[in-house]
């Protein structure tokens, strides 16, 4: 919901200031519409109904996958294409996997998003509306900023969308925000004085290779990186969750989770392996090789875990998200 416009619309009708927590909390607890939100006055109902759509977003199409992974396409007011994922888990939990920004100015060779035109950076209405969008359908726990673009790039709006998250639900604690790595963002998240997780994308275990992958390594090269989660890691004192995206033949030999386990220490990061969703420019690598890196990392001591692929079936999981019906 446009808040800024919400105010103006209740300013304009003579309302009292209090009335926009009124309809705020209505929508964080999944209204659907004004008709439900009964200590408005009818007349006022009415008119948002007319001023006012109950969200920034519209609904281009829905995808449903056989694991309960639900994938939406959504337009903005403007006509920028996003896309959000619901996930659902057998102990409960439901986590939204939102985008920061239609398309991705970054270009990680292995993304589908990353081949995806650019548009802008979503404001915090819009990245609140994708959450809503699900929490009218039921209760939503955990956030996490792994959707289209680069959550950093975007912290401002980020952060004031994570600073209205607990009022859907979603504890700052349940809330990650994934990065590449882009050090101004990852010092933001540091400073910030709420408890968000922080995600690493780092996919290689040096520069020459990162560089490789994912361009940016150019201008925030691993050292640099590494020292600003170090620092997120002191001041509000959580791990960080270091993603690696399992490319067959390229960064999954044994030598690389070698390299991988001196380069992390395991009192600051947990490595999630990400087994790739295929887009075109890499093969996977196989369970077995999977197995065979995490093996060695645990020898390390350096403890991994196998990301569950969620959504594969319908284009929702990790990378997938291109908006294809609109491309
Ligand atoms: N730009 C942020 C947020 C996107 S999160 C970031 O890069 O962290 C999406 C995660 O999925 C990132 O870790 C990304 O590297 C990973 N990913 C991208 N393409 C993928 C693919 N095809 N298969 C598996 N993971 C992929």
């Amino acid at each position: 919901m446009d808040i800024q416009r919400l105010n103006e619309v209740l300013a304009a009708a003579g309302e009292p200031a209090y009335r926009g927590s009124q309809v705020w909390e209505w929508v964080a607890r999944g209204a659907e519409s004004y008709e439900e939100m009964t200590n408005l006055p009818a007349g006022l109902r009415g008119r948002l109904e007319v001023d006012l759509p109950i969200s920034t977003l519209s609904v281009r199409g829905e995808a449903r996958s056989d694991d309960g992974t639900v994938k939406t396409l959504f337009d903005t007011g403007d006509g920028r294409p996003i896309e959000a994922v619901l996930m659902r888990y057998r102990d409960g939990r439901r986590s939204v996997c939102v985008s920061s920004q239609s398309g991705c100015p970054l270009t990680c060779t292995f993304c589908a998003t990353g081949k995806m035109k650019f548009a802008r950076n979503l404001t915090a209405d819009e990245i609140l509306d994708q959450v809503l969008h699900f929490r009218r359908v039921e209760a939503v726990d955990h956030v996490v900023f792994m959707g289209m673009g680069e959550p950093t790039m975007n912290i401002d709006n980020v952060l004031a969308a994570c600073e209205r998250l607990p009022d859907i639900g979603v504890t700052n604690r349940r809330t990650a925000i994934s990065t590449v790595g882009w050090v101004p963002g990852i010092e933001r998240i540091a400073e910030y004085e709420k408890p968000i997780a922080l995600a690493l994308s780092l996919h290689a275990p040096n520069d020459a290779l990162r560089s490789q992958l994912m361009p940016v390594n150019d201008r925030y090269p691993l050292s640099e990186v590494l020292a600003a989660c170090d620092r997120y890691r002191a001041k509000r004192r959580r791990k960080v969750f270091v993603e690696y995206v399992m490319l067959d033949g390229v960064n999954d030999l044994p030598e690389h989770a070698r390299e991988l386990a001196a380069l992390l220490d395991p009192r600051i990061y947990k490595i999630n392996l990400i087994p790739y969703n295929p887009t075109g420019a890499y093969d996977g690598s196989s369970p077995e090789r999977i197995e065979q890196f995490r093996a060695i990392l645990h020898e390390h001591r350096v403890p991994a875990t196998v990301r569950l692929t969620r959504g594969r079936d319908i284009d929702a999981a990790c990378g997938q998200l291109a908006a294809k019906a609109a491309a």
